[in-house]
């Protein structure tokens, strides 16, 4: 094996990375040292290495200005359709090298960083990671903009900008602590507040019923406070816009009376408006129910549907030249896309201002509101399910329950047309379900309210089309695997794969195709695998080091008991492994501590297996799967998820598959899923799981495990005994292949070249086209002059 090529050959190499001209580079020092002195207020004896990151940012950050305002501009006078995504969540991590890499700055602030001394590395791992998401769903909300960006759509991603994202993760003693994520404390240098824009947002309160239309009152007002953050496309000079909302109490807000302490406590109650916006709720796929929640949800529904209808009743198109808006139109110029139900209020919002507030009839607005909206589910978990009780929207969203209310009605009358005389059918479509605590279907409204559904891989569109849908019967229904291995941040063979098929790839992932005409000339892809290993500093990993590791990862939501049993149950398995001396060098298990995008950049391009286990049926899509295939690891894993179509564009030959099918899960739960049965039946899964709760692994208290135990033998609702052989038989598989490294090899490669389905790319064309009636204009707008 030749030696792997240094950091700085790497980055020499990297076309990619922009040119290092002498001008960028002088032009580029000229503002640092301003920036440093006039935004950071330090003169080079004082500055700490956090000001130099500051002073990098705010200089990288002048080279979008000029894009953002154009683009906005150029938006302005072409008037083009709009979409908007709203989610609850976006996981954007570091912002700092993707708008080098988008501008093509990175190797002009690397030379003049290092002119001035300084180490751009070290510079970039000050900035903290904007962790406002907790996974897959929230990292794709921010791998969309960035590819609606580099399409040349319209586009807006709107959010909450909550103060603390999520947890720090420490491990101590082997638990799971949490740890407040004050990722602003230092401040962000790539927001820009926007209070000339803030918005009331009304909450509680009571409806009035006049001849004339119906009336919210005495409710209580929360402003939005918007925060801009610019999202460059690739290259072509279009800069975006995320804009997160942040609640600000109203100066009368708590205005009771004129005493002292009145006044005193009134102003101290502004935290109690202001706790809107405060943190991330660290449920992955879990439903928790609590009104702070439905807030933050409505927050960021009102606030950005009043932004929406005021930028279509501005637009040139709009109506400044009509006496009044004609809102048949909104359909055509604007598209919302609800990521998961989290903003499902939308559609009852939308409604309440085109009938309340804009006097449009009924059916009309419906008709505009259906074909503005569409929907995207991310999960069959029951546990997942929005469903929240009418006792609490009535007291804080009363307007929102009666129209929800009619909307119902309106709906169950022509399905009452269509079915007559069946009532289950009723129930089973209704928005409201009865029986027990009233609750409101957020699913069912969304499906009823949108012109568009989407599941997000094959498999699980199917799951959805055979079970919720059926019911539906959903015209629209449309599939879309999901994706988001185009990141650049996690194109990590970049170098490779440019030398040997030229860098368009970056922009057309299907070119990646072509390098299975490099299956034979492995050496090479070797020698990159170990560059990125030893790149990988939070993993010790060095070329002289070639232990096999287990590398798990995991955050357990802080109420989620048996989640953080198992990180436990992991940590100490680790205990022992670790300090075997029969095992010695051959294996190690490492739990990665706090888990977040900046970790997974540098983690999964280290590793050579990827683990994707979940029982058929459970796991929607899944998108880590896809970003370790791109980066060169095998997969073993159930056909599941996106798995399934990795499989398909990989060739299955080339994936490690075992388990049960989801007909195979179906057909055991008619029969009776038995744990003892498969732990009677085999010896070694008998040994394991004796092992755990005998305390072998926690000698100290015995019986720490035995809940663990008890859950996996009497109630694991995911069935693993059931796929544990199979899993082992491929296990064996897998080392057999590991020490073939040729063969291995061929395999990574036949992977890699598979990838183009999942380019985020890709994924966001077929949504333009498919759901929001766009094209993708692929247009560069001009370069700005960018001198200061
Ligand atoms: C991709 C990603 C996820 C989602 O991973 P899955 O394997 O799809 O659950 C979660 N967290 C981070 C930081 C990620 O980058």
């Amino acid at each position: 094996m030749s030696k792997p090529l240094s950091d700085h050959d790497r980055k020499k190499q990297i076309s990619v990375r922009g040119l290092a001209g002498v001008e960028n580079v002088t032009e580029l020092k000229q503002n640092f040292n301003r920036h440093l002195h006039f935004t950071l207020v330090k003169d080079r004896n004082v500055a700490t290495r956090r000001d130099y990151y500051f002073a990098l940012a705010h200089t990288v950050r002048d080279h979008l200005i000029g894009r953002w305002i154009r683009t906005q501009q150029h938006y302005y006078e072409k008037d083009p359709k709009r979409v908007y995504y709203i989610s609850l969540e976006f996981y954007m991590g570091r912002t700092l090298q993707n708008t080098m890499v988008n501008l093509a700055l990175e190797n002009a602030c690397d030379e003049a960083t290092y002119q001035l001394g300084l180490d751009m590395e070290e510079l970039q791992d000050m900035e903290e990671d904007a962790g406002l998401g907790n996974g897959g769903l929230g990292r794709l909300a921010a791998c969309f903009l960035d590819s609606m960006a580099s399409l040349g759509l319209a586009a807006y991603g709107y959010g909450i900008r909550y103060e603390f994202g999520i947890f720090n993760q420490k491990i101590v003693n082997g638990w799971q602590v949490e740890e407040a994520d004050d990722w602003l404390r230092f401040g962000n240098p790539w927001e820009k507040a926007r209070p000339e824009y803030m918005r009331p947002v009304h909450f509680y309160g009571r409806t009035e019923h006049h001849p004339d239309g119906v009336k919210l009152v005495d409710t209580q007002v929360v402003l939005a406070l918007p925060y801009d953050t610019p999202i460059p496309g690739y290259r072509n000079n279009i800069v975006n816009t995320m804009r997160l909302w942040s609640a600000k109490a109203p100066c009368d807000f708590n205005l009771k009376d004129f005493n002292v302490g009145g006044y005193i406590q009134a102003v101290l109650d502004r935290n109690l408006a202001e706790n809107i916006s405060r943190v991330l709720y660290p449920n992955d796929n879990f439903f928790e129910g609590k009104e702070l929640r439905l807030k933050q949800e409505y927050f960021v529904v009102s606030a950005t549907l009043q932004d929406i209808i005021r930028r279509f009743k501005v637009s040139k198109f709009g109506s400044r030249e009509i006496a009044r808006t004609d809102f048949s139109k909104l359909p055509d110029k604007v598209a919302i896309q609800l990521n998961d139900t989290h903003p499902a209020m939308a559609i009852p919002e939308l409604m309440r201002v085109l009938v309340d507030e804009e006097k449009l009839e009924w059916e009309k607005a419906w008709d505009i509101c259906v074909r503005t909206c569409a929907y995207t589910n991310h999960t069959v978990l029951p546990e997942a399910l929005e469903r929240w009780p009418v006792d609490l929207f009535a007291h804080l969203l009363p307007r929102h329950l009666e129209i929800v209310y009619e909307i119902n009605r309106r709906h169950l009358e022509v399905i009452a047309a269509k079915y007559p005389g069946d009532n289950g059918r009723l129930c089973r479509m209704s928005l409201i379900e009865e029986g027990g605590q009233k609750r409101i279907n957020m699913a069912h409204l969304c499906i009823v309210g949108s012109h568009a559904v989407n599941g997000v891989a094959q498999i699980h569109s199917d799951i959805l089309k055979a079970t919720v849908l059926a019911v539906f019967q959903k015209t629209h229904f449309t599939q879309i695997t999901l994706a988001e291995a185009e990141n650049a941040c996690y194109l990590l063979f970049l170098n490779l794969c440019e030398q040997r098929i030229g860098e368009d790839f970056i922009r057309d992932l299907d070119q990646l195709q072509s390098l299975r005409k490099y299956v034979n000339d492995e050496e090479r892809f070797v020698d990159n695998k170990w560059a990125l290993k030893t790149n990988s500093p939070s993993l010790r990993l060095n070329s002289s080091n070639s232990i096999p590791l287990t590398v798990p990862f995991m955050q357990a939501a802080p109420g989620y008991h048996t989640a953080k049993m198992i990180i436990r149950l992991i940590t100490a398995i680790g205990e022992v492994v670790n300090n075997d001396p029969v095992i010695g060098d051959r294996l190690k298990v490492i739990f990665l501590e706090n888990y977040r995008v900046t970790l997974a950049e540098r983690a999964i391009p280290a590793a050579d297996l990827s683990e994707q286990i979940s029982t058929a049926g459970t796991e929607a899509s899944g998108t880590g799967n896809m970003k370790f295939m791109l980066n060169g690891a095998l997969t073993i894993g159930t056909m599941d998820g996106a798995n399934v179509e990795m499989a398909e564009e990989a060739g299955e030959d080339n994936l490690f598959i075992f388990g049960m099918r989801v007909d195979d899960v179906d057909a055991l739960d008619m029969k009776g899923y038995h744990a003892e049965a498969y732990y009677n039946r085999l010896p070694e899964l008998k040994q394991a799981i004796d092992q755990i709760a005998g305390g072998f692994f926690s000698p100290k208290q015995p019986d720490l495990f035995k809940e663990i135990v008890n859950m996996m033998m009497h109630h694991d609702r995911f069935k693993v005994f059931a796929d544990y052989e199979d899993y082992m038989k491929c296990q064996e598989k897998v080392n057999a292949l590991y020490k073939n490294p040729k063969e291995w090899t061929k395999k990574v490669i036949y992977n890699i070249a598979g990838c183009g389905k999942f380019s985020s790319d890709r994924t966001i064309t077929q949504y333009a086209r498919e759901i929001w009636g766009m094209e993708p204009t692929l247009e560069k707008i001009p370069a700005p002059d960018d001198k200061i």
